[in-house]
Protein backbone atom coordinates (compact mmCIF):
# COMPACT_ATOMS: atom_id res chain seq x y z
CA UNK A 1 0.00 0.00 0.00
CA UNK A 2 1.19 3.35 -0.88
CA UNK A 3 1.31 6.82 1.02
CA UNK A 4 -1.62 8.09 -1.42
CA UNK A 5 -3.55 4.92 -0.62
CA UNK A 6 -3.48 5.28 3.26
CA UNK A 7 -4.29 9.30 2.30
CA UNK A 8 -6.99 8.13 0.31
CA UNK A 9 -8.65 5.95 3.23
CA UNK A 10 -8.03 8.99 5.54
CA UNK A 11 -9.84 11.43 3.70
CA UNK A 12 -12.86 8.96 2.35
CA UNK A 13 -13.13 5.88 4.28
CA UNK A 14 -15.07 5.29 7.60
CA UNK A 15 -13.36 3.21 10.38
CA UNK A 16 -15.47 1.93 13.16
CA UNK A 17 -16.71 4.50 15.72
CA UNK A 18 -14.34 7.01 13.73
CA UNK A 19 -14.15 10.64 12.88
CA UNK A 20 -14.01 11.83 9.10
CA UNK A 21 -12.26 15.32 10.20
CA UNK A 22 -9.85 13.59 13.04
CA UNK A 23 -9.55 9.96 11.98
CA UNK A 24 -7.22 7.81 14.57
CA UNK A 25 -3.95 6.57 12.30
CA UNK A 26 -5.10 3.12 10.88
CA UNK A 27 -2.52 0.58 10.05
CA UNK A 28 -1.82 -1.64 6.72
CA UNK A 29 -2.36 -5.03 7.25
CA UNK A 30 -1.39 -7.10 3.82
CA UNK A 31 -1.88 -10.71 4.99
CA UNK A 32 -2.47 -12.43 8.15
CA UNK A 33 -1.62 -16.39 8.92
CA UNK A 34 -1.96 -18.26 11.90
CA UNK A 35 -1.36 -15.88 15.03
CA UNK A 36 0.38 -13.34 13.20
CA UNK A 37 -0.96 -9.83 11.11
CA UNK A 38 1.53 -8.74 8.46
CA UNK A 39 1.70 -5.33 8.14
CA UNK A 40 2.94 -3.36 4.28
CA UNK A 41 6.01 -2.67 5.24
CA UNK A 42 6.62 -6.71 5.97
CA UNK A 43 6.30 -6.46 10.27
CA UNK A 44 4.69 -9.18 11.82
CA UNK A 45 2.30 -8.65 14.86
CA UNK A 46 1.45 -11.59 17.30
CA UNK A 47 -2.98 -10.59 17.33
CA UNK A 48 -4.43 -10.31 20.43
CA UNK A 49 -7.87 -9.52 19.04
CA UNK A 50 -8.76 -12.55 17.34
CA UNK A 51 -10.14 -9.69 15.30
CA UNK A 52 -12.85 -9.21 17.55
CA UNK A 53 -13.37 -12.24 18.68
CA UNK A 54 -14.03 -14.40 15.38
CA UNK A 55 -10.70 -15.96 14.21
CA UNK A 56 -11.03 -18.44 16.36
CA UNK A 57 -8.59 -20.79 14.42
CA UNK A 58 -6.14 -18.53 13.57
CA UNK A 59 -5.79 -16.71 10.26
CA UNK A 60 -5.23 -18.40 6.48
CA UNK A 61 -5.92 -22.10 8.14
CA UNK A 62 -5.61 -24.58 5.37
CA UNK A 63 -9.07 -26.19 6.64
CA UNK A 64 -11.47 -23.07 6.33
CA UNK A 65 -9.09 -21.88 2.68
CA UNK A 66 -10.41 -25.35 1.66
CA UNK A 67 -13.50 -24.91 2.72
CA UNK A 68 -14.19 -21.82 0.97
CA UNK A 69 -12.61 -22.64 -2.31
CA UNK A 70 -14.38 -26.01 -2.61
CA UNK A 71 -17.73 -24.03 -2.53
CA UNK A 72 -16.92 -21.16 -4.59
CA UNK A 73 -16.22 -23.66 -7.38
CA UNK A 74 -20.32 -25.19 -6.69
CA UNK A 75 -21.93 -21.74 -6.25
CA UNK A 76 -20.85 -19.12 -4.06
CA UNK A 77 -24.96 -17.76 -3.42
CA UNK A 78 -28.05 -18.88 -4.09
CA UNK A 79 -31.28 -16.90 -2.59
CA UNK A 80 -32.37 -19.13 -0.03
CA UNK A 81 -36.32 -18.44 -0.73
CA UNK A 82 -37.86 -21.48 -2.16
CA UNK A 83 -34.13 -23.24 -2.06
CA UNK A 84 -32.04 -24.77 0.23
CA UNK A 85 -28.44 -26.27 -0.54
CA UNK A 86 -26.29 -28.49 1.28
CA UNK A 87 -24.11 -25.95 3.18
CA UNK A 88 -26.59 -24.91 4.84
CA UNK A 89 -28.21 -28.13 5.95
CA UNK A 90 -24.99 -29.31 7.43
CA UNK A 91 -24.62 -26.35 9.39
CA UNK A 92 -27.63 -25.97 11.06
CA UNK A 93 -27.59 -29.72 11.72
CA UNK A 94 -24.50 -28.87 13.33
CA UNK A 95 -25.68 -25.99 15.18
CA UNK A 96 -28.88 -27.86 16.47
CA UNK A 97 -26.72 -30.50 17.90
CA UNK A 98 -24.14 -28.65 19.69
CA UNK A 99 -26.37 -25.49 21.31
CA UNK A 100 -28.71 -26.30 24.96
CA UNK A 101 -30.99 -29.08 23.33
CA UNK A 102 -34.39 -26.88 23.76
CA UNK A 103 -33.23 -24.95 20.81
CA UNK A 104 -34.09 -26.49 17.10
CA UNK A 105 -35.01 -24.09 14.82
CA UNK A 106 -32.39 -22.04 13.45
CA UNK A 107 -32.61 -18.45 11.26
CA UNK A 108 -29.34 -17.50 9.44
CA UNK A 109 -28.21 -13.63 8.89
CA UNK A 110 -26.04 -11.63 7.92
CA UNK A 111 -24.53 -10.03 10.79
CA UNK A 112 -24.37 -9.99 14.96
CA UNK A 113 -26.50 -6.95 14.74
CA UNK A 114 -28.80 -8.79 12.42
CA UNK A 115 -29.19 -11.96 14.93
CA UNK A 116 -30.29 -9.60 17.94
CA UNK A 117 -32.32 -7.73 15.23
CA UNK A 118 -34.18 -11.24 14.27
CA UNK A 119 -34.07 -12.36 17.95
CA UNK A 120 -36.30 -9.93 19.48
CA UNK A 121 -38.47 -9.67 15.93
CA UNK A 122 -38.90 -13.63 17.25
CA UNK A 123 -39.99 -12.36 20.61
CA UNK A 124 -42.58 -9.54 19.52
CA UNK A 125 -44.36 -11.88 17.05
CA UNK A 126 -44.23 -14.84 19.65
CA UNK A 127 -46.27 -12.50 22.13
CA UNK A 128 -48.53 -11.08 19.12
CA UNK A 129 -49.50 -14.86 18.14
CA UNK A 130 -50.58 -15.41 21.41
CA UNK A 131 -52.95 -12.00 21.21
CA UNK A 132 -51.02 -10.69 23.98
CA UNK A 133 -49.11 -7.75 22.15
CA UNK A 134 -45.52 -6.74 24.19
CA UNK A 135 -43.30 -4.55 22.97
CA UNK A 136 -40.54 -4.02 25.87
CA UNK A 137 -37.26 -6.01 26.78
CA UNK A 138 -35.81 -6.30 30.08
CA UNK A 139 -31.94 -6.10 29.92
CA UNK A 140 -28.61 -4.77 32.03
CA UNK A 141 -26.88 -1.49 31.90
CA UNK A 142 -23.50 -1.89 30.34
CA UNK A 143 -24.91 -4.39 27.72
CA UNK A 144 -24.03 -4.60 23.95
CA UNK A 145 -25.91 -5.77 21.55
CA UNK A 146 -24.60 -4.43 18.53
CA UNK A 147 -25.48 -1.35 16.17
CA UNK A 148 -28.60 -1.11 13.98
CA UNK A 149 -30.97 0.46 16.01
CA UNK A 150 -33.08 -2.43 17.47
CA UNK A 151 -29.65 -4.02 18.97
CA UNK A 152 -28.76 -0.41 20.00
CA UNK A 153 -32.07 -0.05 22.04
CA UNK A 154 -31.10 -2.66 24.43
CA UNK A 155 -27.46 -1.58 24.52
CA UNK A 156 -26.05 0.30 27.72
CA UNK A 157 -27.93 3.73 27.25
CA UNK A 158 -24.90 5.60 28.00
CA UNK A 159 -21.83 4.22 25.93
CA UNK A 160 -24.47 3.83 22.86
CA UNK A 161 -25.50 7.50 23.40
CA UNK A 162 -29.29 6.87 23.17
CA UNK A 163 -29.19 10.45 23.90
CA UNK A 164 -28.50 11.33 19.98
CA UNK A 165 -31.63 8.95 18.82
CA UNK A 166 -34.37 10.40 21.89
CA UNK A 167 -37.64 10.16 20.35
CA UNK A 168 -36.69 7.47 17.74
CA UNK A 169 -35.09 5.04 20.17
CA UNK A 170 -37.66 2.22 21.93
CA UNK A 171 -37.30 2.87 25.76
CA UNK A 172 -36.46 -0.62 27.47
CA UNK A 173 -36.08 -1.60 30.82
CA UNK A 174 -32.45 -1.24 32.43
CA UNK A 175 -31.51 -2.94 35.47
CA UNK A 176 -27.92 -2.14 36.99
CA UNK A 177 -25.42 -4.29 35.78
CA UNK A 178 -24.74 -7.33 37.59
CA UNK A 179 -22.31 -6.53 40.46
CA UNK A 180 -21.51 -10.16 41.83
CA UNK A 181 -18.49 -11.47 39.88
CA UNK A 182 -17.68 -14.54 38.22
CA UNK A 183 -15.58 -16.07 41.04
CA UNK A 184 -17.34 -13.93 43.76
CA UNK A 185 -19.88 -15.54 46.29
CA UNK A 186 -23.20 -15.07 45.46
CA UNK A 187 -24.81 -12.15 46.55
CA UNK A 188 -29.18 -12.11 47.36
CA UNK A 189 -28.98 -8.67 47.13
CA UNK A 190 -27.89 -8.17 43.85
CA UNK A 191 -30.37 -9.39 42.20
CA UNK A 192 -33.00 -7.61 43.92
CA UNK A 193 -33.62 -4.32 41.65
CA UNK A 194 -33.19 -6.72 38.98
CA UNK A 195 -36.25 -8.61 40.22
CA UNK A 196 -38.16 -5.59 41.21
CA UNK A 197 -38.03 -4.38 37.70
CA UNK A 198 -39.47 -7.32 36.11
CA UNK A 199 -41.96 -7.50 38.86
CA UNK A 200 -43.23 -4.25 38.17
CA UNK A 201 -43.83 -4.69 33.82
CA UNK A 202 -44.23 -8.31 33.66
CA UNK A 203 -47.06 -7.79 31.94
CA UNK A 204 -45.48 -5.64 29.61
CA UNK A 205 -41.87 -7.69 29.27
CA UNK A 206 -41.49 -9.53 25.41
CA UNK A 207 -38.06 -10.90 26.84
CA UNK A 208 -35.36 -10.39 29.02
CA UNK A 209 -32.15 -10.28 26.53
CA UNK A 210 -28.43 -10.56 27.81
CA UNK A 211 -25.13 -11.34 27.48
CA UNK A 212 -24.46 -15.04 29.64
CA UNK A 213 -21.56 -14.59 31.65
CA UNK A 214 -19.53 -12.04 29.67
CA UNK A 215 -20.52 -8.24 29.51
CA UNK A 216 -18.67 -7.51 26.35
CA UNK A 217 -18.15 -4.38 24.51
CA UNK A 218 -19.91 -2.81 27.52
CA UNK A 219 -17.31 -3.10 29.78
CA UNK A 220 -15.62 -6.72 29.28
CA UNK A 221 -17.42 -7.65 33.16
CA UNK A 222 -18.03 -11.36 34.12
CA UNK A 223 -20.78 -11.83 36.17
CA UNK A 224 -21.72 -14.67 38.58
CA UNK A 225 -23.84 -17.66 36.90
CA UNK A 226 -26.22 -17.40 39.68
CA UNK A 227 -27.84 -14.57 37.96
CA UNK A 228 -28.70 -16.60 34.55
CA UNK A 229 -30.02 -19.51 36.83
CA UNK A 230 -32.23 -16.97 38.93
CA UNK A 231 -32.85 -15.04 36.00
CA UNK A 232 -34.28 -18.27 33.63
CA UNK A 233 -36.33 -19.33 36.75
CA UNK A 234 -38.53 -15.56 37.10
CA UNK A 235 -38.64 -16.39 33.14
CA UNK A 236 -40.07 -19.30 33.36
CA UNK A 237 -42.69 -18.36 36.38
CA UNK A 238 -43.70 -14.80 34.50
CA UNK A 239 -43.74 -16.65 31.10
CA UNK A 240 -41.31 -14.24 29.75
CA UNK A 241 -38.35 -15.39 26.86
CA UNK A 242 -34.85 -15.24 27.82
CA UNK A 243 -32.78 -14.51 24.90
CA UNK A 244 -29.02 -14.76 25.19
CA UNK A 245 -26.89 -13.17 23.08
CA UNK A 246 -23.66 -15.55 22.88
CA UNK A 247 -22.08 -13.85 19.96
CA UNK A 248 -18.96 -12.78 21.17
CA UNK A 249 -19.05 -15.55 23.88
CA UNK A 250 -20.17 -18.42 21.76
CA UNK A 251 -17.84 -21.22 20.50
CA UNK A 252 -15.40 -21.84 23.71
CA UNK A 253 -14.61 -18.39 24.68
CA UNK A 254 -15.23 -18.39 28.22
CA UNK A 255 -13.96 -21.78 28.66
CA UNK A 256 -17.46 -23.32 27.69
CA UNK A 257 -18.74 -24.10 24.16
CA UNK A 258 -21.37 -21.43 24.98
CA UNK A 259 -21.39 -19.26 28.38
CA UNK A 260 -24.89 -20.69 29.60
CA UNK A 261 -23.57 -23.97 30.31
CA UNK A 262 -21.43 -22.07 33.24
CA UNK A 263 -25.14 -22.06 34.78
CA UNK A 264 -26.74 -25.05 33.54
CA UNK A 265 -29.44 -23.30 31.11
CA UNK A 266 -30.78 -22.63 28.12
CA UNK A 267 -32.49 -19.70 26.30
CA UNK A 268 -35.85 -19.66 24.52
CA UNK A 269 -33.59 -18.10 21.75
CA UNK A 270 -30.03 -17.92 21.47
CA UNK A 271 -27.81 -15.40 18.80
CA UNK A 272 -24.68 -16.34 17.53
CA UNK A 273 -21.95 -15.00 15.19
CA UNK A 274 -18.00 -13.53 15.11
CA UNK A 275 -16.59 -17.11 15.63
CA UNK A 276 -19.26 -19.10 13.58
CA UNK A 277 -16.76 -18.57 10.28
CA UNK A 278 -13.70 -18.88 12.41
CA UNK A 279 -13.58 -15.39 11.57
CA UNK A 280 -13.28 -15.74 7.68
CA UNK A 281 -16.79 -14.30 6.36
CA UNK A 282 -19.91 -12.98 8.15
CA UNK A 283 -22.44 -14.98 9.03
CA UNK A 284 -24.87 -15.24 12.35
CA UNK A 285 -27.71 -17.51 13.47
CA UNK A 286 -30.08 -16.79 15.83
CA UNK A 287 -31.81 -20.33 16.93
CA UNK A 288 -35.48 -20.62 18.77
CA UNK A 289 -37.14 -23.42 20.70
CA UNK A 290 -39.96 -24.86 18.87
CA UNK A 291 -42.74 -23.93 21.44
CA UNK A 292 -41.43 -19.85 20.16
CA UNK A 293 -41.07 -21.05 16.17
CA UNK A 294 -44.55 -22.64 16.40
CA UNK A 295 -45.98 -20.05 18.13
CA UNK A 296 -44.66 -17.35 15.34
CA UNK A 297 -45.41 -19.36 12.97
CA UNK A 298 -49.24 -20.18 13.54
CA UNK A 299 -49.91 -16.31 14.30
CA UNK A 300 -51.48 -13.55 12.46
CA UNK A 301 -48.57 -13.29 9.87
CA UNK A 302 -48.56 -16.84 9.41
CA UNK A 303 -44.44 -16.77 9.23
CA UNK A 304 -41.47 -15.50 10.57
CA UNK A 305 -41.39 -11.76 8.73
CA UNK A 306 -37.79 -11.67 7.47
CA UNK A 307 -35.96 -12.87 4.98
CA UNK A 308 -32.15 -11.37 3.76
CA UNK A 309 -31.10 -11.18 0.26
CA UNK A 310 -28.14 -12.62 1.35
CA UNK A 311 -29.50 -15.40 4.11
CA UNK A 312 -28.12 -18.56 4.52
CA UNK A 313 -25.03 -17.67 1.91
CA UNK A 314 -23.09 -20.90 1.12
CA UNK A 315 -19.51 -20.04 1.15
CA UNK A 316 -20.64 -18.66 4.86
CA UNK A 317 -21.95 -21.45 5.71
CA UNK A 318 -19.76 -23.97 4.08
CA UNK A 319 -16.46 -22.70 6.27
CA UNK A 320 -18.97 -22.52 9.27
CA UNK A 321 -19.47 -25.51 9.16
CA UNK A 322 -15.83 -26.19 8.85
CA UNK A 323 -14.70 -24.16 11.44
CA UNK A 324 -17.37 -26.43 13.84
CA UNK A 325 -15.94 -29.77 12.57
CA UNK A 326 -12.56 -28.10 13.60
CA UNK A 327 -14.07 -27.32 17.22
CA UNK A 328 -15.86 -30.69 17.12
CA UNK A 329 -12.41 -32.43 16.60
CA UNK A 330 -11.75 -31.07 19.92
CA UNK A 331 -8.62 -29.78 21.14
CA UNK A 332 -10.48 -26.03 21.69
CA UNK A 333 -10.54 -27.00 25.69
CA UNK A 334 -6.99 -27.67 26.20
CA UNK A 335 -5.92 -24.69 24.28
CA UNK A 336 -8.39 -22.32 26.00
CA UNK A 337 -7.53 -23.54 29.31
CA UNK A 338 -3.59 -23.03 28.54
CA UNK A 339 -4.34 -19.25 27.88
CA UNK A 340 -6.52 -18.98 30.66
CA UNK A 341 -3.79 -20.27 33.13
CA UNK A 342 -0.84 -18.41 31.31
CA UNK A 343 -2.88 -15.24 31.31
CA UNK A 344 -4.01 -15.38 34.85
CA UNK A 345 -0.18 -16.38 35.79
CA UNK A 346 0.77 -13.14 33.20
CA UNK A 347 -1.51 -10.58 33.72
CA UNK A 348 -2.12 -11.25 37.73
CA UNK A 349 0.71 -9.52 39.01
CA UNK A 350 -0.45 -6.05 36.99
CA UNK A 351 -2.83 -5.08 39.46
CA UNK A 352 0.32 -3.88 41.87
CA UNK A 353 0.56 -1.31 39.40
CA UNK A 354 -0.64 2.22 40.47
CA UNK A 355 -2.24 2.67 36.79
CA UNK A 356 -4.15 -0.77 37.34
CA UNK A 357 -7.86 -0.48 39.37
CA UNK A 358 -8.70 -4.54 37.87
CA UNK A 359 -7.25 -7.95 36.26
CA UNK A 360 -9.91 -10.23 35.65
CA UNK A 361 -9.39 -13.30 33.04
CA UNK A 362 -11.79 -16.15 31.71
CA UNK A 363 -11.23 -18.60 29.83
CA UNK A 364 -9.41 -16.93 26.52
CA UNK A 365 -9.82 -13.64 28.11
CA UNK A 366 -7.88 -11.49 29.63
CA UNK A 367 -8.92 -8.15 30.76
CA UNK A 368 -6.72 -5.18 32.56
CA UNK A 369 -9.08 -2.03 33.48
CA UNK A 370 -7.18 1.10 34.31
CA UNK A 371 -7.57 3.52 36.58
CA UNK A 372 -7.76 6.32 33.74
CA UNK A 373 -8.79 5.93 30.24
CA UNK A 374 -5.77 4.97 27.88
CA UNK A 375 -4.66 7.26 25.17
CA UNK A 376 -5.59 5.22 22.06
CA UNK A 377 -3.40 6.21 19.28
CA UNK A 378 -0.41 6.46 21.66
CA UNK A 379 -0.91 3.21 23.17
CA UNK A 380 -1.55 1.59 19.86
CA UNK A 381 1.44 2.67 18.35
CA UNK A 382 3.24 1.17 21.45
CA UNK A 383 2.00 -1.72 21.12
CA UNK A 384 2.40 -1.93 17.32
CA UNK A 385 6.25 -1.30 17.77
CA UNK A 386 6.66 -3.89 20.46
CA UNK A 387 5.20 -6.46 17.62
CA UNK A 388 1.89 -7.02 18.84
CA UNK A 389 -1.78 -6.08 18.12
CA UNK A 390 -3.76 -5.33 21.08
CA UNK A 391 -6.33 -2.75 20.42
CA UNK A 392 -7.58 -1.03 23.80
CA UNK A 393 -10.77 1.29 24.83
CA UNK A 394 -11.60 3.36 27.29
CA UNK A 395 -10.32 2.24 30.63
CA UNK A 396 -9.73 -1.41 29.11
CA UNK A 397 -6.53 -3.14 27.57
CA UNK A 398 -7.69 -7.03 26.49
CA UNK A 399 -6.38 -9.93 25.09
CA UNK A 400 -8.59 -12.65 23.15
CA UNK A 401 -6.17 -14.98 21.39
CA UNK A 402 -6.72 -17.16 18.75
CA UNK A 403 -6.92 -20.58 20.59
CA UNK A 404 -4.37 -21.61 18.12
CA UNK A 405 -1.88 -19.08 20.06
CA UNK A 406 1.70 -20.65 21.22
CA UNK A 407 2.68 -19.95 24.88
CA UNK A 408 5.54 -17.96 23.17
CA UNK A 409 3.44 -15.83 21.20
CA UNK A 410 1.33 -15.34 24.01
CA UNK A 411 3.94 -14.17 26.10
CA UNK A 412 4.53 -11.58 23.88
CA UNK A 413 1.17 -9.95 24.21
CA UNK A 414 1.40 -9.92 27.99
CA UNK A 415 4.74 -8.61 28.22
CA UNK A 416 3.89 -5.61 25.73
CA UNK A 417 0.65 -4.90 28.17
CA UNK A 418 2.63 -5.32 31.06
CA UNK A 419 5.00 -2.57 29.87
CA UNK A 420 2.37 -0.27 29.06
CA UNK A 421 0.87 -0.48 31.80
CA UNK A 422 4.39 1.16 33.87
CA UNK A 423 3.82 4.12 31.53
CA UNK A 424 1.80 6.95 32.51
CA UNK A 425 2.01 8.71 29.49
CA UNK A 426 0.01 6.41 27.78
CA UNK A 427 -3.11 7.26 30.39
CA UNK A 428 -5.32 10.60 30.65
CA UNK A 429 -5.76 11.60 33.90
N1 LIG B 1 -23.73 -8.88 20.37
C1 LIG B 1 -22.55 -8.94 21.02
C2 LIG B 1 -22.50 -9.54 22.39
C3 LIG B 1 -21.41 -8.44 20.41
O1 LIG B 1 -20.22 -8.47 21.07
C4 LIG B 1 -21.49 -7.91 19.09
C5 LIG B 1 -20.28 -7.37 18.36
N2 LIG B 1 -19.27 -6.85 19.10
C6 LIG B 1 -22.74 -7.89 18.46
C7 LIG B 1 -23.84 -8.39 19.13
C8 LIG B 1 -22.90 -7.32 17.09
O2 LIG B 1 -22.32 -8.11 16.12
P1 LIG B 1 -21.88 -7.50 14.72
O3 LIG B 1 -20.78 -6.53 15.00
O4 LIG B 1 -21.45 -8.69 13.91
O5 LIG B 1 -23.09 -6.83 14.14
Amino acid sequence: MTPADLTFDQQHIWHPYTSMTRPLPVYPVVSASGCELTLADGTPLVDGMSSWWAAIHGYNHPRLNQAIKTQVDRMSHVMFGGITHPPAVALCRRLVAMTPDPLECVFLADSGSVAVEVAMKMALQYWHAKGEPRQRFLTFRNGYHGDTFGAMSVCDPDNSMHSLWQGYLPEHLFAPAPQCGFGDEWDEMDIVPFARLMAAHRHEIAAVILEPIVQGAGGMRFYHPEWLRRIRRMCDREGILLIADEIATGFGRTGRLFACEHAGIAPDIMCLGKALTGGTMTLSATLATRSVADTISDGEAGCFMHGPTFMGNPLACAVADESLAMLEDGGWQRQVQGIESQLTAGLGPLRESEQVADVRVLGAIGVVETRHPVDMAALQAFFVEKGVWIRPFGRLIYLMPPYVISPPQLAKLIAAVAEAVENPAFFRS
